[in-house]
C-alpha cells in the first residue's frame, strides 16, 4: 500500500522545556500528557529509533531481503551489559531474531512478552520529502520507514525493558524482549519460525505488539484504540481451464481466459453476509458520523449501503474490511500467444476473513461463482485463521488505566487489525496479544494509517516518551496483573 501524505511546514527547530536541543513544538495539554515521562529515556529512545532507521533491514518478501541481522545486533548491543540474558536465534542467513529475559521472582506469575519487529517494508524515495533511512529528527519528529511500523515500539520496548532492568528492579513474572525477524512477510523466518523451532525462548502469557494507542477525536470525546484481533487469511489460486484452438476462429470456443473473466467479474461483485461483532461496535463508537449512520453500519441490513455512503474513500474502505470477509483478485497470469486460444489462466484471490466469519473461504468462493465453482481448481497458497483475545482481563484493564495517564478520561476501545501482524502465532498458542503502544495529540489514527506503509513516515518525540513510559508501568504492574 502506498499512500501519498501532505508534508506539513517545518516552522524550524524549537526549544523544548522538557527534551533541552530537540526541535519541537507542543501545547499545553501535551504538557500535562508528558508531566510523568523521563526525558532521558526519550532521548535514548530517539536515538536508538534513528540507529534502527538507518540500518534499512527492508523486507521485499525474498528470504535473502530484511537481513534483519544489523537490528538485531544493534538491539544486542544496546541490551548486553545491563545484566540480562541475550539469545539471538537466526532461521536463515541474515534473518537473525533476539530474545531477552528479566526472570521473574514467581515462576507461577503471568509472563510477559514485548514484541518490536526489525524489519521494514520496501520505500519509493520519489515520494519522500526526506531520506527514508535518513532517521532525521525534524521539528520534534523522527523521520524515516518503520517510524511508526513499528521500530518506535521496538525501540522504546527495549529502553524500557534496560531502564528496568538497570533499575534493579525484579518484576513478579518473567519479562521477555522479542526483536524479531521477518514480520512485514508473514513471519516465516521470524516468530512462526520461533514458534515452531524456539516456543521455550517466547512463551509467555501476554504479549503486547504492534500496533494501538492511537487517539481517535469524535463527538462524544477522544477515544483510544488498542488491537485485540486480526483478521485471517485464506488467500487462493484459481486455475480456469479451457480448449486450445486457434485464434482465427473464435466462435464457439472453450477459451480459458474469457470464463477467468466471468470469475473475476463474480468475485468483485459478490456480497458475503456483515460480521458484525462486538468488537466493531466499540469501532462504530470511536466514528465521527451522524447518530442515522452509526445506526445503519449497526445493522446487518444496512452496513454495506452505510459504508458505501461515506464521503472518505480510505475511511470506507477500512469499514468494509473490518466489518466483511473481503476479496481482492490481484493477480491473473495466462495465455502464450496472441493467435492462440488459451487453455489455461491463473488467478490469485487475496481473501482476508472476518472473525466470527462462520462460512469456509472455499464455501465462500462457491456462492460467489454459482455453477462456475465446478470449473476451477482451487489451491491454498495461505491459511491463517482470524484471531481475537478477550479484553475481560487484567492486562486489558491495566493498560486503560495506564492510557488514561496520558489521556485523562479517554476510553480504550478494541479494535481489529485488517491485516495480519506477529499476535496471531502467540494467539494460536493460547497467549492473549494486544496491539498497544501510546501516542500523543499530535498523532491521530487518520495520520498514522496514512503514515504506515506510506510516504513520509514519522513518529513525534511526545509519542516516543509516552510509549517508553507505557512499557515501563506495563512491567512495574506486572504484580498487579498477577493478583487481579
Ligand atoms: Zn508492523
Amino acid at each position: 500500500m502506498t499512500l501519498t501524505v501532505a508534508v506539513t511546514g517545518n516552522a524550524g527547530p524549537k526549544a523544548s522545556a522538557r527534551h533541552p536541543g530537540i526541535g519541537r513544538s507542543h501545547n499545553i495539554a501535551l504538557m500535562g500528557e508528558l508531566d510523568h515521562t523521563d526525558p532521558a529515556l526519550t532521548n535514548e529512545t530517539i536515538e536508538l529509533l534513528q540507529q534502527l532507521i538507518r540500518n534499512a533491514c527492508v523486507n521485499d518478501g525474498t528470504v535473502e531481503s530484511g537481513e534483519e541481522v544489523r537490528n538485531s545486533d544493534l538491539l544486542e548491543t544496546f541490551l548486553e551489559g545491563a545484566g540480562v540474558d541475550v539469545e539471538s536465534f537466526e532461521s536463515e542467513p541474515g534473518r537473525r531474531s533476539l530474545v531477552a529475559r528479566l526472570s521473574g521472582t514467581d515462576p507461577a506469575a503471568p509472563k510477559l512478552c514485548l514484541m518490536g519487529h526489525t524489519d521494514v517494508v520496501p520505500v519509493n524515495p520519489d515520494g519522500w520529502s526526506r531520506d527514508p533511512f535518513g532517521g532525521e529528527l525534524v521539528d520534534g519528529e523522527v523521520w524515516g520507514r518503520g517510524a511508526v511500523d513499528m521500530l518506535n515500539l521496538t525501540s522504546s520496548m527495549a529502553v524500557a525493558f534496560r531502564h528496568i532492568v538497570r533499575s534493579g528492579y525484579r518484576p513478579r513474572g518473567d519479562v521477555i524482549y522479542f526483536g524479531v525477524a521477518d514480520e512485514e512477510a508473514g513471519g516465516t523466518y521470524g516468530a512462526k519460525w520461533m514458534a515452531e523451532h524456539h516456543w521455550d525462548a517466547i512463551e509467555c502469557d501476554y504479549v503486547l505488539t504492534e500496533f494501538g494507542g492511537m487517539p481517535n477525536h469524535t463527538p462524544q470525546g477522544t477515544k483510544i484504540t488498542l488491537a485485540a484481533g486480526e483478521k485471517g487469511i485464506g488467500w487462493r489460486r484459481l486455475t480456469v481451464r479451457g480448449t486450445p484452438g486457434h485464434g482465427s476462429m473464435p466462435f464457439g470456443t472453450d477459451n480459458a481466459l474469457i470464463k477467468a473473466a466471468e470469475i473475476v467479474r463474480r468475485i468483485a461483485e459478490y456480497r458475503p453476509a456483515p460480521q458484525l461483532t462486538e468488537m466493531w461496535q466499540h469501532h462504530v463508537s470511536t466514528l465521527r458520523v451522524d447518530d442515522e449512520t452509526r445506526e445503519a453500519l449497526l445493522d446487518p441490513a444496512r452496513v454495506y449501503d452505510a459504508v458505501a455512503g461515506i464521503d472518505s474513500p480510505g475511511l470506507a474502505r477500512h469499514l468494509h474490511a473490518c466489518s466483511h470477509t473481503t476479496f481482492s483478485p490481484n493477480v491473473v497470469g495466462g495465455g502464450n500467444k496472441t493467435n492462440i486460444i488459451p487453455d489455461k489462466v491463473e488467478i490469485e484471490v487475496d481473501i482476508r476473513t472476518a472473525p466470527g466469519d462462520p462460512v469456509e473461504v472455499n464455501e465462500h468462493l462457491r456462492a460467489a461463482l454459482g455453477e462456475l465453482f465446478d470449473e476451477v481448481e482451487i489451491e491454498h497458497l495461505h491459511d491463517d485463521p482470524a484471531s481475537s483475545s478477550p479484553t475481560n482481563t487484567p492486562m486489558w484493564q491495566l493498560l486503560s488505566e495506564l492510557v488514561a495517564k496520558a489521556h485523562p478520561g479517554a476510553p480504550v476501545i478494541p479494535q481489529l487489525i485488517v491485516g495480519a501482524t506477529d499476535a496471531r502465532f502467540f494467539r494460536l498458542k493460547g497467549a492473549v496479544a494486544y496491539g498497544a503502544g501510546l501516542f500523543s495529540n499530535r498523532v491521530n489514527s487518520n495520520d498514522f494509517m496514512l503514515r504506515f506503509h506510506g510516504n513520509d513516515e514519522r513518529v513525534d518525540v511526545d509519542s516516543l516518551a509516552l510509549s517508553t513510559q507505557l512499557w515501563i508501568d506495563v512491567i512495574r504492574n506486572l504484580g498487579d496483573v498477577a493478583n487481579r
